[in-house]
């Protein structure tokens, strides 16, 4: 076998980043046979691949590997072995000159969730990297559980992470071509009708150590099979009582190629195809088929889907129709969350969330409502490249790069949640003024705002202590403060309700620390937000925190469901926060930080009379600590 001497300018691949968990990529790197490999044995050897197409990507993986800590990582800093296989495709001219085709192809039978922000990632992001093309195509060969509303909202998902298909396709759109083939392949010799059930089809599967064991019907002839499958199309038998299966080997080591079911009997009618189709494709041989009538060059999906890939080709080479190629690449994992839609369908179904968009869900459309952006999402999935190995990544890592996102974005304002009055006694009554505050310090073209103060404001309950402990540097009876952009105060008296809570805090200010600086150079140790009492409006505001408290939702003892790690405390509801006016122009999708509290997105829930706002996230960054504690 040739060896090609590598120009060494990229590093081998570094996928433990201090978040994700798991095992690395064995020999990744390390092993530098690239040309003369088969086809097959470089598709499933990334490390020769990533090598390989380092080659005529040189000078832009130079570019990438220089800055690779950055802390939010470019698009092409993080390794990815598809775009790697892809580049080399490119090379090659493997497809000759056709563009890159990809597809996106979601099952219709629940909301898109992060883990789908992956595969969309990856799928639109780098056929557009490479001038290709990506069609949404729904996977919807099960008319049972699929409906019109998820086609929908998958529609609208994909839009907002900020991509756009070339075309929108159906899997349904081919059920003619593909029982045309089905009957090319009976022709052959190479799909046979059982009559087994299903059960008895289990048994004769055997097991990984087991070969199958052949089916009395798998010798029929092909003019009985062709009647046979012509007439469980034309619906004269009934649900699960034949199939039509491919014939392939019942001794392969691969359980998926002993003889495969193709088509099943389903006397049920389809979102889209109504009550023509009785009998309805599996997955296995309408997928890479779709692909091929599409002209798919890369078709992706996630690792459980690779000892299905030889079926996948011996579908297209039995047919001879053009060769989609299926890559399979790491599935999203993360802490604190389920992502199966079967899950989270049962956590709508029984009202533990209120629908597949509470904020508190792991879906596209829950996080959009939770605030998240669709630009901090593909920050998020963009930084974990592609690899061969499932890992398990740190919630805390999303949440770190949304922030970022969000502090370039949020608009600021300042919102007490649990109000205590606080009083000037030596302002005014009856005075306001106007503090001149940023609207956002990141970005200077969002301008500034006049923001009232008088004599009644608003503190946050727990900015005030009667009795300080140690190193709590905020308000407390003697204590001079800073109030944000304001002044300097310093408390001196209480005022406390019949059962002994403090419910009104007096102070003084000094009027020479106007803007929040003192002329004589005095320093205080705190500053701490406020309202002017008589210049507020009320909110609900809905303060979310994990789903799950277990790190690993499905870890529970024998006997249990994931159910028993929810999170009691998921949801707490604020009644009566105190918001500074500019709030009230708030709008649905834009983001807000409320100073010193976190980043906040108005609700669509919010009505003229009643505003509510959910928090996205609260400031304080633990995946900062982590970091920094892993010493990073
Ligand atoms: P579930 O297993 O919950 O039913 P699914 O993965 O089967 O979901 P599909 O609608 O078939 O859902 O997925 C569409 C595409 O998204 C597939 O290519 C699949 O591989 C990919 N995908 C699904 N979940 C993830 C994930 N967690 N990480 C990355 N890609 C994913
Ligand atoms: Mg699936």
């Amino acid at each position: 076998m040739p060896v090609v001497e590598l120009v060494n300018t990229i590093e081998p691949p570094q996928n433990q980043s201090p978040s994700r968990k798991g095992v690395g990529e064995g020999g990744r790197g390390g092993d530098h046979r690239t040309e003369g490999l088969d086809w097959d044995e470089r598709r499933q050897d990334p490390a020769a691949c990533s090598q390989a197409a380092a080659l005529p990507w040189k000078n832009r993986s130079m570019a990438v590997h220089t800055d690779s800590h950055v802390e939010t990582p470019e698009i092409h800093s993080t390794p990815n072995f598809l775009r790697d296989m892809i580049a080399e495709d490119v090379r090659l001219k493997r497809y000759g000159n056709a563009v890159v085709q990809t597809r996106f192809p979601p099952e219709p039978n629940g909301y898109l969730h992060i883990g789908h922000a992956k595969a969309i990632c990856l799928d639109f992001g780098l056929a557009d990297e490479f001038g290709g093309k990506t069609n949404l195509r729904f996977d919807d060969t099960n008319p049972e559980k699929e409906e019109q509303e998820y086609v929908d909202s998958i529609q609208k998902d994909v839009r907002w992470l900020g991509f756009d298909w070339e075309r929108l396709c159906y899997a349904s759109d081919y059920f003619g071509q593909l029982y045309e083939w089905a009957i090319q392949l009976v022709r052959a010799g190479k799909a046979y009708v059982d009559d087994l059930s299903a059960d008895e089809i289990r048994q004769h599967r055997g097991t990984l150590t087991e070969p199958g064991r052949d089916s009395p019907y798998r010798n029929r002839t092909v003019e009985e099979n062709l009647d046979l499958f012509t007439r469980m199309k034309a619906g004269e038998f009934p649900d699960g009582s034949r199939v039509l299966r491919a014939k392939i080997d019942m001794a392969s080591p691969n359980i998926n190629m002993r003889d495969p079911i193709m088509y099943r009997i389903l006397h049920a009618e389809h979102h889209r195809t109504g009550n023509e189709w009785c009998i309805y494709p599996m997955y296995d041989y309408a997928h890479g088929q779709s692909d091929s009538i599409e002209n798919v060059t890369h078709s992706m999906c996630t690792l459980e889907f690779a000892d299905h890939r030889p079926l996948y080709r011996w579908f297209i080479e039995q047919l001879g129709i053009f060769p989609s190629q299926q890559i399979e690449f790491d599935r999203l994992n993360l802490t604190y969350t389920l992502l199966s839609k079967r899950k989270l369908l049962q956590l709508v179904r029984e009202g533990r969330v209120n629908g597949w968009d509470d904020p508190r869900m792991p879906t596209l459309s829950g996080f959009r409502r939770r605030g998240f952006t669709p630009e901090g999402i593909r920050s998020f999935v963009t930084s974990l490249g592609a690899t061969r190995t499932n890992g398990i990544i740190d919630f805390e890592m999303l949440e770190h790069l949304q922030r970022d996102d969000l502090n370039k974005r949020a608009t600021r304002g300042m919102a007490v949640l649990r109000p205590l009055k606080l009083v000037i006694d030596n302002f005014p009554e009856g005075q306001t003024e106007y503090v001149e505050v940023a609207n956002n310090p990141e970005d200077p073209a969002a301008g500034t705002r006049q923001v009232p103060f008088s004599r009644e404001l608003y503190i946050e309950r727990e900015d005030f202590r009667e009795v300080p402990p140690p190193k709590y540097y905020r308000l407390s009876p003697g204590k001079e403060v800073r109030l944000r952009n304001a002044y300097f105060v310093t408390a001196h008296s209480l005022v406390k309700d019949a059962v002994g809570s403090v419910v009104e805090v007096h102070c003084t200010y000094d009027p020479a620390s106007r803007g929040g600086n003192s002329p004589d150079g005095r320093k205080v140790k705190s500053t701490m937000h406020w309202v002017s009492a008589a210049h507020t409006i009320s909110a609900e505001v809905r303060l979310y925190d994990k789903l799950f408290s277990n790190p690993n939702p499905l870890h529970v003892p024998e006997g249990g469901s994931f159910l028993d790690n929810l999170n009691p405390n998921s949801l707490e509801v604020v009644s009566h926060a105190k918001l500074e006016l500019s709030l009230a122009e708030a709008k649905v999708g834009a983001p807000y930080q409320f100073e010193r509290v976190g980043y906040f997105c108005l609700d669509p829930d919010s009505t003229a009379e009643k505003l509510v706002f959910n928090r996205t996230l609260a400031l304080k960054d633990t995946w900062a600590r982590i970091e920094k504690k892993a010493g990073a």
